[in-house]
């Protein structure tokens, strides 16, 4: 018989770990844990009232599972089963953030899916950290876009035709037994007969496997058949009027990337203090251009950091009649390249010499100065498609060598812009200040899709619906503005 007794004389003395004891006391983990929980306490409202919750005690704490979550994207990992499979690890991080306990996906899914506007105010806070630290330099914000993929299968889309095919036939069916009979004879009991071929056959020559399978899942109960006739609510209100809409996320539209490849996408927009390059303000949209982005996004900025910045910089995409009156108005300096200067900067492949961005506009005189250094002086001015142009042109083009060349038509005008408010902000662009800013916009717009999408591998959006998606990326700001605090920041 084994002596237990003596074998406890020999046991080693075992202490209990204290999560986190073994960490080097610069880890970001601990500023990751620091900002929740400031951020908790100070809006404590955001949370559900303790008092008014019924039943079981809640086995996560929220500071715990949002501080998990976070700290997983900072460390790559976005996906719930990627948190999880993390969490088998034994990390010693991850049992610092989530006091040793071990939430399954499930628990994260649903805590991500029921705190998405905690996970936007987080991002607010974060900026207000930025400010408070003196992070944010209020001087120059660069406003930018960039086109992501969005998680859908590009194969699932439907047209418009067909779900107006689809929705009338549920209608018949719900007035007409016999042809519900008919279909559900083929579609629920797999029953082709003299009775039904026809109209089967012709649902088959109007409708693809899609549409086919949205029937036959509301001919199998009357919930399917609501759920079915609200989904086509649902892609109804997300048609854009002009291709297919996808069924995996119909709130994603088909738009160019930057590569110029068509798919279903999102547009991620993204303002950028050039300070420490903090992110000010983000919104993602499933509008395929940047024409009305501005306007948005300055309104987002100020309301996160209490006032516009001294200079935004944006792109030529952003600028529009509307984006100028409204700088205007609210006495925001912007510095934005017109077409003309957009194309000379992006160095575009060999062209014909002879287009309107090779002539030179001599702020100073008011003339343009062509390739072959004549000068085209202002003559009058013209309303196109409801826009006023200020004409220019010399007399010279009927001897020159290159007029075959150079334009079809009696003589070469060049069209510039009557708005006085769209030439001031030329003026701004052209003058030293606006280049000097515009030059540094490269680094500081560009740099966060360039981290986002190379040194942290963003995989693209993951959740389906704008919202879910939108707080994905919020969470990738969040890390990103954590990370900057951390590096400029001593650890106490
Ligand atoms: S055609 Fe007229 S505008 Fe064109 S290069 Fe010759 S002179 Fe200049």
């Amino acid at each position: 018989m084994v002596n237990a007794a003596k074998y406890r004389e020999i046991q080693s003395n075992f202490v209990l770990n204290v999560p986190g004891e073994n960490l080097n006391h610069n880890n970001p983990v601990f500023l990751v844990d620091r900002i929740i929980h400031g951020f908790l306490s100070e809006n404590s409202f955001l949370l559900p009232n303790k008092e008014t919750n019924r039943g079981r005690r809640k086995t996560y704490q929220t500071g715990e599972l949002l501080g998990f979550i976070v700290w997983g994207v900072l460390n790559g990992i976005t996906s719930c089963r990627g948190l999880e499979n993390w969490l088998n690890n034994n990390d010693e991080t991850c049992n610092y953030i989530l006091n040793n306990k071990k939430p399954s996906k499930s628990t994260i899914a649903r805590f991500f899916n029921s705190n998405m506007f905690l996970i936007e105010e987080l991002f607010r806070y974060t900026v207000n950290l930025g400010i408070k630290y003196d992070l944010i330099g209020f001087e120059h914000v660069a406003i930018d876009g960039t086109i992501l993929k969005a998680n859908v299968n590009k194969f699932r889309v439907i047209k418009m035709c067909e779900r107006e095919y689809l929705e009338n036939l549920i209608t018949e069916m719900e007035k007409d037994d016999d042809l519900l009979f008919k279909l559900e004879k083929y579609f629920l009991d797999d029953v082709l007969d003299e009775n039904n071929h026809i109209i089967i056959q012709e649902i088959k020559n109007e409708s693809k496997k899609e549409v086919l399978n949205l029937l036959t899942k509301s001919l199998m109960s009357d919930e399917e058949k609501r759920e079915v006739l609200d989904f086509i609510v649902y892609l109804k209100a997300n048609y854009n009027g002009k291709n297919t809409i996808s069924l995996t996320d119909p709130e994603s539209r088909w738009m160019k990337d930057k590569k110029g490849n068509t798919g279903l996408n999102y547009n991620y927009q993204v303002a950028t203090d050039d300070k420490y390059d903090f992110i000010v303000a983000q919104k993602l949209v499933n509008d395929p251009t940047d024409h009305h982005q501005f306007i948005p996004m300055s309104d987002e900025v100020k309301m996160n950091l209490n006032r516009h910045p001294t200079l935004y910089t944006a792109d030529n995409g952003y600028l529009t009649d509307k984006t100028a009156e409204y700088c205007y108005q609210n006495n925001i300096t912007t510095i934005m390249p017109d077409r003309t200067e957009s194309i000379k900067i992006k160095h575009q492949k060999p062209e014909n010499r002879f287009k309107k961005h090779n002539f030179q506009y001599n702020w100073e005189e008011d003339v343009y100065i062509c390739p072959q250094n004549q000068i085209l002086k202002y003559t009058n001015n013209r309303r196109i498609n409801s826009k006023l142009y200020r004409v220019y042109s010399t007399k010279q083009c009927k001897n020159c060598i290159h007029s075959q060349e150079c334009y079809k038509g009696i003589k070469r005008e060049i069209f510039h812009t009557a708005n006085p408010l769209k030439i001031k902000m030329s003026e701004n662009y052209n003058s030293d200040l606006g280049r000097k800013t515009y030059r540094k916009r490269f680094h500081t717009g560009e740099t966060y899709f360039a981290i986002l999408k190379n040194s942290r591998k963003f995989p693209g959006i993951q959740r389906k619906t704008i919202k879910k998606a939108q707080t994905e990326l919020t969470l990738q700001t969040i890390a990103h503005n954590i990370k900057i605090i951390h590096k400029h920041l001593k650890p106490h």
